[in-house]
């Protein structure tokens, strides 16, 4: 039984690269399952997440209910970052995105990862954050990575060793959500009983710290395939901007389902 699911977030309409990926992990899977990644409240919005329905529904894909929403999510991810504070890994940081800057810059170098420079563990040995004082959570990566011994996940069959170093001490919760990207994703994906992780190739660096997080909180180990992007004419992603690939767009100009799948090359 192979279960895979698309995570679109509400903050604009879907467009061809969605698609794309929609109807990959659709047509990959025995059971295909929907998340809205709304965990953003303040740029998320409910008429995007009826365009989602929609958009899909026009598509001809169909998932199984009910359609997780990350909104409705939060005790379960403050419950696993109350775990991962037990285990000693984690740590208040206050430091502002100048302040990360200015440190970098002192230090006249800096490692850097897929998203540009790793925080630089300024706040790492704080021990007196009060928690009044706006803070991140993040995760004290090496010192996970030592409870946790060496990791490997599984891409198209091909195992890949973890390097739980490559983002830095990851954020775990921001000041006014109860939870990041990653910690969100590792574990919805085991509530949904997800066995295949299929998404786009932009997103492959991030397995790293979603399996290191798996493996602390004793999450099972999905299968990863992530697939090739689909790009504008000049290379480069689309972006919720471009209006003129929407699938909404594209439904309005007259276009069917199949010249999409052919846009697709699918
Ligand atoms: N919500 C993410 C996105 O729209 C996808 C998360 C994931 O697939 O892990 O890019």
């Amino acid at each position: 039984m192979i279960v895979t699911r698309f995570a679109p977030s509400p903050t604009g309409l879907l467009h061809l690269g969605h698609a794309f990926a929609a109807i990959t992990a659709a047509e990959s899977s025995d059971d295909f399952l929907l998340r809205i990644e709304d965990l953003d409240a303040g740029r998320s919005r409910d008429e995007f997440v009826e365009a989602i329905y929609r958009d899909l529904k026009w598509l001809g894909l169909s998932w199984d209910e009910p359609v997780l929403r990350q909104s409705r999510r939060s005790e379960a991810y403050a419950a696993a970052l109350a775990r991962l504070t037990e285990m000693g890994v984690t740590y208040r940081c206050v430091c502002s995105r100048k302040e990360i800057a200015e440190e970098i810059a002192r230090a006249g170098e800096a490692q850097h990862g897929p998203e540009g420079p790793l925080y630089p563990g300024t706040c790492r040995h704080l021990t007196e954050v009060p928690p009044e004082k706006p803070h991140v959570i993040r995760l004290n990566v090496a010192k996970a990575a030592a409870l946790t011994g060496s990791l490997t996940f599984t891409e198209q069959g091909m195992i890949v060793a973890v390097d739980p170093l490559r983002f830095g001490d990851i954020v775990l919760a921001r000041k006014d959500l109860p939870a990041a990207y990653h910690l969100a994703v590792v574990l919805d994906d085991a509530f949904q009983n997800v066995t295949l992780v299929t998404r786009g190739e932009d997103l492959l660096p991030a397995t790293h710290p979603q399996r290191l997080l798996q493996a602390l909180l004793g999450l099972p180990e999905p299968a990863y395939a992530h697939h090739r992007l689909v790009l504008d004419e000049n290379g480069k992603k689309f972006s919720k901007r471009d209006h003129a690939v929407t699938l909404a767009a594209l439904r309005d100009s007259g276009a069917t389902p199949a010249d999409v799948r052919a846009m697709l090359e699918m």
